[in-house]
């Protein structure tokens, strides 16, 4: 870690491990929420909960109790009340006001098939004067100068992504949902969290979250991306990939694999109950490179 645990204090680390609420925690996510957890009280910081029910379709009924559940009897407790960011959207419309009005969003009539190759307009409907009322979605342009590069606290120097960058990304969508990057941007911003660990995969989204919040005038919290978890043919364990939901019966054995997984130190096998595998574990925290 670049920073040493002395130098924080509740005050000056806030973190949170985010689901979306789309099915039961899995291993991979216990990866992420266990590293969230374990930085944040290494650093006697608060650790939050938050529930990323932004996407409807997409939200399995009863995953937000399951993933709660699960977490307390991996004695992974947070701080305060839950958070929802279905209870932002005030928060959201504002900031998509501000972007439109300062000449960063434009609207979009592409479908699927009519992007580019990077997932971006491809039919220049910034110059089109697509009016409030036609179906579209929101797009937000990024500048010439692109996505800045940044310190990962984990990974360390992150170069700009002058070749890569995308032109434009969603906001928000055509059937009126906020997008993903938009809402973490706004929630993820300081003072709000301070640091945010979460898995790899989000490495690029990163970028684009750090983008809106400079438009935005928001200040960035520090990142620390850890590796993922993957199955045998390479991919993401998640949800979608039909992950299946933790064993909360055997939660010793489920973060003695994660720590394992996270190149931590093992607990002693006298660490036998989850207190004394999460105080161990706290104890030794430290993410190398
Ligand atoms: N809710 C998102 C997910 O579960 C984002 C998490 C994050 O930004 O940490 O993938």
């Amino acid at each position: 870690m670049n920073d040493s645990p002395a130098d924080t204090d509740s005050n000056s680390y806030r973190g949170r491990f985010a689901p979306s609420p789309t099915g039961p925690l899995h291993a991979g996510s216990l990866v992420a929420a266990l590293a969230s957890f374990l930085d944040a009280r290494r650093h006697h910081g608060q650790w939050q909960l938050r529930i990323d029910d932004i996407d409807p379709p997409r939200a399995v009924a009863g995953s937000s109790d399951a993933i709660t559940k699960a977490l307390v009897a991996h004695g992974l407790v947070w701080s305060g009340p839950v958070l929802y960011q279905s209870h932002s959207s005030s928060h959201y419309d504002s900031a998509l006001d501000r972007l439109m009005s300062s000449g960063w969003l434009f609207r979009c009539l592409c479908t699927r098939a009519m992007l580019d190759d990077n997932g971006c307009c491809g039919q220049h409907c910034q110059e089109k004067n697509i009016s409030a009322g036609t179906p579209h979605s929101l797009r937000v342009k990024v500048a010439s100068e692109r996505l800045e590069g940044f310190s990962d606290r984990f990974l360390g120097e992150q170069p700009p992504l002058a070749e890569t960058a995308p032109k434009d990304f969603i906001v928000k969508r055509r059937d009126g949902l906020y997008a993903y990057q938009l809402a973490a941007a706004i929630d993820d911003a300081k003072p709000s969290f301070t640091h945010i660990v979460r898995g790899a995969d989000l490495l690029e989204s990163t970028y684009r979250q750090r983008w809106l919040q400079h438009l935005l005038g928001l200040e960035s919290p520090s990142y620390a991306h850890v590796t993922i978890l993957v199955d045998e043919a390479g991919n993401k364990l998640s949800k979608q990939t039909g992950a299946p939901p933790l064993d909360s019966r055997q939660p010793e054995h489920n973060l003695r694999q994660c720590l394992q997984h996270l190149a931590q130190p093992a607990p002693s096998s006298s660490a036998r109950r989850v207190p004394e595998i999460l105080d161990h574990a706290t104890e030794h925290w430290c993410m190398r490179r």
